[in-house]
């Protein structure tokens, strides 16, 4: 680059930070303007910057591309940009691009979510007792069969209405389960296997008893535990009382 113009640039750059320049700058440096001018239009001013070339305030971030905008192909361009480039300050900082800082007590926030909801999940089975088979990952979901059984329980004269959401909690769906208070249970497994009707007393968490009858379809038969849970059978227990 020519000496020539690094001159003419530096020493009417000097100019302006001395205030000697007889143009707007300086006059709006002295204390008179306060007079005429809001404070807060000093403020703003004290924080601009002026253009080399057409002296008219540009904010510091702004004075890169002020000059690309403007003074696209004057003389002093090219050097100008290369010196304010390596000013801090010039070039506005972008937000999307600064990388992601993982601090300490962010990694412990996670790790607390994270064990709590392991506990969530882990405790409450062991503090309620195991389920009296494992539980079934997702209703429906790889099904060895899925059958029905309606049952039926009178003690004394007195029907026994049979809840809903036996077998359901909030963190196991037995194979053994309840979804209405009507009796019917859902037979829903992953495992090839029969369950019988004691099963479905362990799971509800109620003892078989001594029913003095039971009825399979209407038939009568030897009231037992362990008779096998099918499809679309209805069973039918009498008890003198039952609790
Ligand atoms: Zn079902
Ligand atoms: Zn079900």
């Amino acid at each position: 680059m020519s000496t020539a113009l690094d001159k003419l640039d530096s020493q009417s750059r000097d100019a302006l930070h001395d205030g000697t320049d007889p143009g707007s700058a300086a006059f709006l440096n002295t204390s008179a303007s306060s007079l005429y001018y809001p404070v807060a239009y000093e403020v703003a001013m004290a924080k601009m910057d002026r253009c080399p070339i057409c002296n008219v305030a540009v904010k510091p971030e702004n004075l890169i591309r002020h000059l690309n905008d403007i003074h696209p192909r004057h003389p002093d361009k090219p050097g100008l940009l290369e010196e304010l480039k390596e000013e801090p300050g010039r070039i506005p900082q972008k937000r999307a691009g600064r990388p992601i800082r993982i601090r300490r007590w962010q990694i412990a926030v996670v790790a607390v979510i994270v064990l709590g909801g392991l506990g969530a999940v882990y405790l409450p089975p062991l503090l309620s007792g195991t389920p009296a088979f494992p539980c079934i990952g997702q209703e429906g979901v790889g099904l060895v069969y899925h059958w029905h059984t309606d049952l039926t329980i009178s003690s004394g004269a007195a029907s026994v209405s049979i809840p809903a959401g036996i077998g359901i909690s909030t963190f196991c769906l037995e194979p053994l389960h309840t979804h209405e208070a009507n009796g019917r249970i859902h037979i829903e497994t992953q495992t090839a296997r029969l369950y019988s009707i004691g099963d479905f007393f362990r799971v509800w968490g109620k003892s078989f008893g001594n029913p003095t009858a039971m009825h399979v379809n209407g038939t009568a038969v030897t009231p037992n535990p362990s008779l096998t849970l099918y499809d679309l059978e209805t069973i039918h227990l009498q008890y003198d009382s039952f609790s």
